[in-house]
Order: structure tokens, then C-alpha cells, then sequence
């Protein structure tokens, strides 16, 4: 029978959730759905050391906003809760305790002290201290001293660590989906500890403890996580679980925009742009990073950013709901190599995404922006300014720097387009389009151009002389959209009143 996919986002609440802790969780979702499967969300928490309040609700909110959605976890429950380590702290200890009985564990007793003299000196002859197959019979453990004085130690609740024991000489292989077969030399591996004696198995043992007991299906995770995958392989194999062990597929890295390495938290507001799904506080430095549900970004655009990050359609498509990205993944189109982040193209997204926003709900955003800015008008001219200007803006926020001069006239004029375009007899033939257009009825847009043209027409001027004027006055500068749509919105008084204005002002 074939096994029923289950799947988990495993994120340790060390700080806020990264862009490519997103990423890892979207593809796990995508990878779920698309097989009917189940997608659980498991806060590995049990180095206490390294928590960071506010982190695990960080993460919940996060994907919450994201879409990615859960359906079984943390919050909100499941047959194999509960789903946060530290609260299944009790059942660990039994499996450290089988590898320590059939011979594949053992206890330490080496203190940190003794560890770091024992490293310093080494590292003194350029030698990296490796705790494993060439030292351990040196050091204090349960190999090296006497089964009563080992349960002495035990007794007198003396601090220890149980270790693996990781073999000499072998080839472990690991099957990855993404790489295919990569093959691990033991002697790579260290015997890392998986059990403290404050009752605490580490992130390995509890990682793999709770994907064979939460039946994952499929392990997919950054491959900053390949290199624990052979000592993972070789629980498996102890624990006596190598038929239910899940298939691996080891994500690609997401590097910085000019790919020189890993993107990291301080490349993002380093670099202009938020490594965060949503802005962050952090508890102890008060130091805020940006987010990029804050920054004015959509978050189902975000995702489709995010998928492609890495992943691959086969086609040309970039445009992506949640349901198409769940039909089209398949993990054999993930990279192997890294993805630079491209910061433009998070925005070439958010772009898109808007211009497919209904023009009412880009509205009702574009008329809290103007309150914001302390202008109050109606949603019926807040919908037609959206309809006219929205192909320029990226973000709901850019729609103001697109129309501020709707709502407050010129008061200044561009230099460049003054010395460039504001001829000699510029006055005059502002003042001659004046009575055209007071001559205009309905002043709509369409109606106006014609008008205009065909007086520019009968007085052989050039098109050209006359807009670049007229958009000054009305705007200012040189931007702007089509100026025939301007002048309609704003109106046949507003528009006199810019003329008048303008001339009497401008005195060249
Ligand atoms: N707790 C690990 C993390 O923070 C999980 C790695 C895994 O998925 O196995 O990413």
C-alpha cells in the first residue's frame, strides 16, 4: 500500500521565521496538497537556551498570512499531540535509553570544562576536536570507566550526556529526492549527544523520535540540515525504524542578491529590502526588522515569489494562485543549486498582483492612504484616480506619489522642465488653450482632446509646445499620466485656476 504523505514544517523558535524558513514550509504545504496528504507543524523547541519569546507566535502568524495553512499542529491539535518537544519532554528518554542498552549509545561525563581544554589544545596543532571513533576511548564515558562507577555517577545525579556511537569506517548513504544518492563518510560524523541529563533529548534524537512517531512520510528541509542526515539514517537504523524512515528531499539555499552566500538576517535591511514575512521586534535589542506584510506587499504574491525561488514550472508561467502551485509542484523541478533572492522581482510580483486587485478594493486601500495623508475626498474619485494611475504603482503606497497633485496644486515649478520647455511665447498660448477649454462642456476627457487638437490643428501648433506647459502647470513637473484624463479629473475650474496661477506666478 502505498504510505500516505505526511509532511511537517519543524521550525525552532530561535527568532523570527526567515524568507526561506517560508519557503521550506510553502513547499512542504504544496507537496501535501498536491498528494492529498497532511501538512503538520512541529515547533522544535527543546535547546532552551536558545528560545526567544514571542518567536513561536511569530511563526503561527506568519504562515497564517502566508496561506500556508496546517492541518495538524501547534494551536490547533491532532492524533499525535501535543506537537511542541518541550511538552513531549517524558517520552525521549527511552529511546536514548534503548541505543544506550543495545550498545549504540553511550553516557558521557565529560564536563564542558574539560572538553574546551582538551579543543583549545588542539587546536593549538591546527586539529579540530572531534568527539568519536579516534578519541572516545580516552575521554570520560561509559566505554572507557566501570559499569558500577557509571551507575554511581547516575545515582549521585551527576551531569551527563548520552552520545551516539557513531560506527568506524563506514559509507552511509542517504537518498535524496532533490541530490539523489549522497554518500557520507563515518568518519565525517562526530558522536553528537542526543540526550542531557536535564532531561532534554537534543534536536536529533527529538527530530527523529518525533517524525517516526508523527509518521512523516517525507522530510523536507533547508540544506543547511544535509549533513545530519547520515547520523539521522544511522537512528533510524538503530532505532530499528529503517522501514518507516521517510524519504529526504534537501532544499537548495536561498543566496543573497549578488549570490556571494547565504541570504541572511542582516542582508535584507542592510540591502533595502525585508528577509521577513512580517516585521519583527526583537525582545531583547528592540531592534525592528522589516516585514514584508508591513512594506505594503500582497502575500499571496509574496508566495508566488516564493515558489519560484528554487522551483521551477517547466514553462514560462509565473503567475501563480496557491491552487495552480499546487497542481504544477513537483519536487524533481527544485534545484540543486542555490536561488538568488532578486529583490526587484519581489516587487515586479507585488506589480502584478495589483493590477489584478478589483479596481473598488485598490479603492477603498488608495482612500485610507489619502486619510493618512490628511486629504478626504470620495471613494467614487478615489476609484477613478486607482483606474487612471494604478499601472504605475507597485504597492498600494506608490499610488500617492502617482496623484498627490489631484489634491493640492502646484506651488513650485520643475527647473529643468521651465528651462527646457517654458518658451517665449509659452504665456500666450497657455492663455489661448484657456478660452478652448472654457469653451468645453462636458470636460471629459476624450471630448477634450479633440477639442484641443483640433485647435492646435487649425493654428498649426505643435502638440508638444502645448502639453509639456500645461502638464506643468497642472502637475508641477513632467510626470504624470495621459494629461487629457488629468484635466478632466480635476476639472474645468481647478484647471483655470492652475492656468491663471501658474502664469501669474512663472516669470521668466
Ligand atoms: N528544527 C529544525 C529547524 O529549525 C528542523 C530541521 C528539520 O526539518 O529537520 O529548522
Amino acid at each position: 500500500m502505498e504510505r500516505k504523505v505526511r509532511v511537517r514544517f519543524a521550525p525552532s523558535p530561535t527568532g523570527p521565521l526567515h524568507i526561506g524558513g517560508v519557503r521550506t514550509a510553502l513547499y512542504n504545504y504544496l507537496f501535501a496538497k498536491k498528494h492529498n496528504g497532511d501538512f503538520i507543524l512541529r515547533i522544535e523547541d527543546t535547546d532552551q537556551g536558545r528560545f526567544v519569546p514571542g518567536a513561536e507566535e511569530y511563526i503561527i502568524e506568519s504562515l497564517n498570512w502566508c496561506g500556508v495553512k496546517y492541518n495538524e499542529g501547534v494551536g490547533i491539535g491532532g492524533p499525535h499531540a501535543p506537537y511542541r518537544q518541550s511538552e513531549r519532554k517524558a517520552l525521549y528518554k527511552q529511546y536514548a535509553d534503548f541505543l544506550v542498552d543495545k550498545g549504540f549509545a553511550y553516557y558521557a561525563f565529560d564536563s564542558a570544562e574539560e572538553l574546551d581544554t582538551i579543543r583549545k589544545d588542539l587546536e593549538k596543532q591546527k586539529i579540530t576536536f572531534q568527539y568519536g571513533a579516534n578519541n572516545r576511548n580516552e575521554l570520560k564515558n561509559s566505554l572507557t570507566i566501570s559499569a558500577e562507577e557509571v551507575q554511581q555517577k547516575l545515582n549521585s545525579g551527576e551531569h551527563y550526556v548520552i552520545r551516539i556511537k557513531i560506527p568506524e569506517n563506514e559509507e552511509i548513504q542517504v537518498n535524496d529526492l532533490i541530490r539523489g544518492l549522497v554518500t557520507f563518510s563515518s568518519a565525517q560524523l562526530d558522536d553528537k549527544v542526543l540526550y542531557k541529563s536535564d532531561g532534554m533529548p537534543t534536536y536529533h534524537l527529538a527530530n527523529v523520535v518525533d517524525d517516526y512517531l508523527m509518521q512523516i512520510s517525507h522530510v523536507i528541509r533547508g540544506e543547511e540540515w544535509l549533513p545530519s542526515a547520515p547520523l539521522h539514517v544511522l537512528l533510524y537504523r538503530y532505532l530499528g525504524w529503517e522501514n518507516e524512515m521517510p524519504q529526504f528531499a534537501h532544499l537548495p539555499l536561498l543566496l543573497k542578491p549578488d549570490g556571494n552566500g547565504k541570504l541572511s538576517k542582516r542582508d535584507g535591511d542592510r540591502l533595502g529590502f525585508p528577509v521577513f514575512p512580517l516585521r519583527w521586534e526583537d525582545p531583547k535589542t528592540k531592534e525592528i526588522s522589516s516585514g514584508y506584510r508591513e512594506s505594503g506587499y500582497f502575500a499571496d504574491g509574496f508566495i508566488n515569489m516564493l515558489a519560484l525561488l528554487g522551483w521551477n514550472p517547466g514553462t514560462e508561467q509565473e503567475i501563480f494562485s496557491l491552487d495552480q502551485l499546487v497542481d504544477a509542484f513537483t519536487l524533481d523541478r527544485v534545484g540543486k543549486s542555490g536561488s538568488k533572492f532578486d529583490p526587484e522581482k519581489a516587487k515586479w510580483f507585488n506589480h502584478q498582483y495589483l493590477q489584478t486587485q478589483p479596481d473598488a478594493e485598490i479603492a477603498k486601500s488608495y482612500l485610507n492612504l489619502l486619510t493618512e495623508k490628511g486629504v478626504s475626498t470620495n471613494i467614487e474619485f478615489a476609484d477613478k484616480i486607482v483606474k487612471l494611475i494604478k499601472n504605475r504603482a507597485n504597492f498600494i503606497e506608490d499610488l500617492w506619489a502617482h496623484s498627490f497633485f489631484f489634491f493640492s496644486a502646484p506651488t513650485v515649478y520643475d527647473e529643468k522642465v521651465l528651462k527646457d520647455k517654458w518658451k517665449e511665447n509659452t504665456p500666450s498660448l497657455m492663455l489661448a488653450v484657456k478660452e478652448e477649454l472654457e469653451k468645453n462642456q462636458k470636460f471629459e476627457a476624450a471630448e477634450i482632446k479633440e477639442e484641443i487638437s483640433a485647435y492646435l490643428e487649425k493654428n498649426q501648433i505643435g502638440m508638444g509646445q502645448v502639453m509639456n506647459a500645461l502638464r506643468l502647470l497642472m502637475v508641477g513637473a513632467s510626470a504624470g499620466p495621459d494629461l487629457f484624463e488629468i484635466l478632466a479629473l480635476l476639472g474645468k475650474e481647478e484647471v483655470i485656476r492652475r492656468i491663471d496661477t501658474g502664469l501669474s506666478s512663472i516669470k521668466k
